[in-house]
């Protein structure tokens, strides 16, 4: 008999979006469900099926098995029955994607029915589950099954069955688990068939068998997994997970082995060794993209000092909005469009948006498919095309970093790899003169939040402490000085955003990235004014950051925008509330552990109309 699992993954899901692709414990979501199935060492064959490319590629990359859906589907069992229709299988298990801890026990009981003496008039088999709560059996969300004397089922139901009306006496009731092992023909009949009135009543699946007269057989389990319906839920397994971890040591999260800028040139008027230092990686005929931020387009001045040789090739970028994944696809195309070889590399000059766009282009070269498959940790496959960064605005450390931050169609997440940092960086602090005030001032405090949020965090350790302190008393000396000159300030700026960068590659950032990553995703909001404006009502969390950027603010005459979310509707306080929530590993650090007890719903909700 051959035996399949099938797990059915959709990307959008309406109470927590992308929750499949979200990560738990360094891995998303979906490929912890796969890793488990396939170690229960019960099936023939383990695949994913799904509508999403992202998630495809994201199987295929961990070596796993992943098909794509042709058509829309209302429900998992079409997806699978669509995915199984050409295959020569006798059982499909479907395996519910967001259930990472699937246990064995659980699998194994619903196909162990299938050796029972009555397995031949088996249609399907069935989980469930004894429950004794009231308020559990009484709820519409729990869906209740009967069985016969031989735990065949009689009906499913949202209402509690079977009514009680004599109170005293003893009924075990059962709630159902959407876990099912199909005959290949069941599957096919239910694909085939049109819904009919009870299923549409209850809206409960697993009716349409029964009012077609299949014989599902029930087999009762008590083991609990987590499902993964909200934040919270993601929030409680990296929990178990995390304990499962403690014994055995997990080195990519304790010990990170990353890789750092391996040439970098420092000083003022340096820009012009630019040629000198790139030309040795000139490759025959290969050209080198400049990808440069158009605020330099009408400047003569600065467009001259870029040397532009042979078929190189000189690309301005808009910076109006956050960079996009369809932005790095589109530019991407335009280059093999232009060009038959493969460019010698990318050199980015601009603030972060354009050094995030220069990076995860260099990486989009050699890498197929949309930007958007790489949204994640160590998702890049091929090495990066040889990719310089030189920035004219100081602060974000993107310079510095392991990560390209894009918004995708669903999330806004950094492709973080080693890949992704830079082969050479050019720090002139020349080339920040005439960032307006009120920029230099967002940008240059993303580095000071950047420190705060570092060394307030439970991930601090020696080595993010000594970047993050040396960068918080730079921030101080920049912007609260009197004495300090415009040149020094400069190039003490330039090197705070280094350090800052460095600080966080070993920890993390913190609650105003989760609450500026929420706010920006919904309305928007550019990073470093949406840092600012977050950071500014969190006192309570940090004070003697917070109160010190009161100060600056106050010496600098800026004006932090508020009202911002007065306006919004419920679903873009929701959806903020999810975003933010969901960057598990900023919490972590930011108040341990036990973070979800400290911030509730309620409480960012609080937080966000405030701004
Ligand atoms: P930015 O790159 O968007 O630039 C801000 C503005 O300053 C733009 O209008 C730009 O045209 C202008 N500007 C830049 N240099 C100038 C100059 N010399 N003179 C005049 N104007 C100039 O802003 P940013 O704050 O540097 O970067 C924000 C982006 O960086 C966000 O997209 C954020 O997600 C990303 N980021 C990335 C990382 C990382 O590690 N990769 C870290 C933090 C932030
Ligand atoms: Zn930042």
């Amino acid at each position: 008999m051959k035996i399949i699992a099938m797990i059915p993954a959709r990307y959008g899901a309406s109470r927590f979006p992308g929750k499949l692709m979200q990560d738990l414990g360094g891995k998303p979501v979906i490929v912890r469900t796969y890793e488990a199935t396939k170690e229960t060492n019960l099936f023939d064959e383990v695949y994913v099926v799904t509508d999403s490319k992202i998630i495809f590629n994201e199987i295929e990359l961990s070596g796993g098995k992943a098909i794509m859906s042709k058509k829309q589907h209302d429900c998992g069992s079409d997806r699978i029955a669509e995915a199984v229709e050409d295959m020569d299988i006798d059982i499909v298990v479907n395996v519910q994607g967001d259930e990472p801890f699937t246990s064995k026990e659980g699998l194994e009981q619903v196909l162990s029915v299938y050796k029972g003496a009555d397995a031949d008039k088996i249609d399907l088999a069935s989980l469930m589950t004894e429950i004794h709560d009231w308020k559990e059996i009484s709820d519409p969300n729990c869906v209740k099954v009967i069985v016969d004397k031989e735990n065949f089922a009689l009906y499913f139901s949202r209402s509690p069955i079977p009514y009680p009306r004599d109170k005293n006496t003893a009924l075990q009731y059962y709630k159902h688990k959407g876990i099912y092992a199909f005959r290949k023909k069941a599957l096919m009949d239910f694909y085939n068939l049109p819904m009919r009135t009870l299923e549409a009543a209850e809206k409960i699946e697993c009716i349409r068998y029964l009012e077609y007269g299949k014989n599902i057989k029930m087999a009762i389990s008590n083991t609990q997994g987590i499902e993964i319906d909200t934040p919270e839920d993601l929030v409680r397994a990296n929990k178990v997970l995390k304990e499962e971890n403690d014994n055995s040591p997990a080195p990519n999260n304790k010990y990170r082995n990353f890789p750092m800028v391996p040439k970098v040139v420092f000083g003022q008027g340096c820009f012009n060794q630019l040629s000198t230092i790139i030309e040795p990686n000139r490759k025959n005929n290969a050209p080198f993209i400049f990808i440069v931020d158009d605020v330099f387009k009408e400047n003569k001045l600065f467009s001259d000092r870029i040397n532009i040789r042979f078929n190189d090739k000189l690309m301005f970028v808009s910076t109006k909005e956050e960079p996009k994944t369809s932005q790095i696809d589109e530019i991407v195309k335009d280059i093999k469009t232009e060009f038959n070889l493969k460019p010698s590399g990318i050199i980015g000059i601009g603030g972060g948006s354009v050094l995030d766009i220069a990076k995860a282009v260099s990486i989009m070269l050699t890498n197929k498919g949309s930007a958007a498959d790489y949204q994640g940790w160590d998702l890049v496959k091929n090495k990066a095309i040889y990719h310089v960064g030189i920035p004219t605005i100081s602060g974000t450390g993107a310079e510095v970093s392991r990560t390209t931050v894009l918004s995708g169609p669903k999330i806004k997440l950094g492709i973080n790899s080693d890949f992704t940092p830079f082969d050479q960086v050019v720090l002139d602090p020349e080339l920040t003169q005439g960032v307006p005030t009120n920029q230099w001032f967002f940008t240059g405090m993303d580095c000071f939040i950047h420190c705060v949020e570092s060394l307030n965090g439970t991930f601090l350790n020696a080595f993010s402490q000594s970047y993050g302190e040396k960068a918080y008393d730079l921030c101080k000396e920049i912007f609260l000085d009197d004495e300090i000159s415009e040149v020094e300030s400069r190039a003490k700026l330039m090197m705070a955003s280094w350090h800052g960068g460095m600080s966080i590659a070993y920890s993390q950032v913190g609650i105003a990235h989760a609450l500026s990553y929420g706010m920006s995703y919904v309305l928007g909001t550019k990073h470093g004014i949406g840092n600012c404006i977050v950071f500014n009502h969190l006192e309570e969390y940090y004070p003697e950051g917070v109160a010190l950027f009161r100060k600056m603010i106050a010496k600098h005459q800026i004006e932090i925008p508020t009202g911002i979310c007065e306006n919004l509707t419920e679903d873009q306080i929701e959806t903020m509330i999810d975003v933010a929530l969901g960057l598990v590993p900023l919490w972590e650090n930011a108040l341990g552990d036990d973070w979800g007890s400290i911030m509730t719903r309620e409480k960012l909700r609080a937080m966000y109309l405030k701004m």
